[in-house]
């Protein structure tokens, strides 16, 4: 079973074109798979529909045998990786990340060992007393993922992560991404305008074209076969 099933997924605002255009896309568990196209290709809106931000105007949406159609975003049980990173500007790095297990009132002893794991992981031991506004940017979006990391999210989304960052950092996040994700094995859909993240980071690319879904291929297949 797949872990996320887009089914002829139709978004049309207003009584215009179609946004998102019947695109049907199998995301496998641990998958990571890109959609990458030009701006206004239905990307983000096709990303809002899976977290459930924006209403699907027709057709199924469904993460793993649970239609998810009209469901609320916190029912979804996935965590979308925000540009700017939402993280709390009074809180430390460990209380960023121990945000949901405090909401969900899990013990401190719990709480401590599942923090701890992720920032192992995510290379954050150090930076666990400092507050969001003394990191790098790189580190800010570590915190989010360490957030999304302990409340075991089915999937992480991630929509443009990188493109407020300058070319270096960018490069530097791109492997980070694609190491943590890997490690993690956690399925992902990330959205991207720019070509080379798209064919570094993805398992397969979903090109989108004026809401069509144009092209779901391997990078590999994708450089034989433009
Ligand atoms: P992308 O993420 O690929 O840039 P979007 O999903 O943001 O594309 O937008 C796809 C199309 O839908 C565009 O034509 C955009 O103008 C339109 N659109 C997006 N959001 C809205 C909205 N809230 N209301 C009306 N039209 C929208
Ligand atoms: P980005 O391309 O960085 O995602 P946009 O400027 O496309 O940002 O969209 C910002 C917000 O405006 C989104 O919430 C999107 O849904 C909405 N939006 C985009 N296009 C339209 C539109 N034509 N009419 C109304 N809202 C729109």
């Amino acid at each position: 079973m797949a872990a996320i099933t887009m089914k002829n997924i139709v978004k049309k605002y207003g009584d215009g074109f179609p946004a998102v255009n019947d695109v049907s896309i199998d995301v496998a568990d641990g998958e990571f798979m890109i959609l990458v196209g030009p701006s206004g290709c239905g990307k983000s809106t096709l990303l809002r529909m899976i977290v459930g931000l924006e209403d699907i105007t027709s057709g199924d949406m469904m993460i793993g045998d649970r239609r998810v159609n009209d469901l609320a975003p916190r029912e979804r049980n996935l965590a979308m990786v925000f540009q700017n990173y939402a993280l709390y500007p009074h809180l430390t790095v460990f209380e960023n990340i121990a945000f949901p297990l405090r909401l969900a009132k899990m013990p401190d002893e719990e709480v401590d060992r599942l923090v701890r794991d992720a920032a192992e992981t995510l290379e954050l031991t150090e930076h666990l007393d400092r507050k969001p506004g003394n990191l790098s940017g790189g580190q800010r979006q570590r915190v989010a993922m360490g957030r999304a990391i302990v409340r075991k999210a089915d999937a992480f989304l991630f929509d443009e992560p990188l493109s407020n960052l300058d070319a270096k950092l960018r490069g530097q996040m791109r492997t980070e991404i694609a190491r943590l994700q890997r490690q993690l094995g956690i399925t992902t859909v990330y959205v991207t305008h720019d070509q080379t993240e798209a064919m570094t980071l993805g398992d397969r690319v979903a090109v989108l074209k004026r809401g069509l879904l144009q092209q779901l291929a391997t990078p590999r297949e994708l450089y034989e076969n433009p």
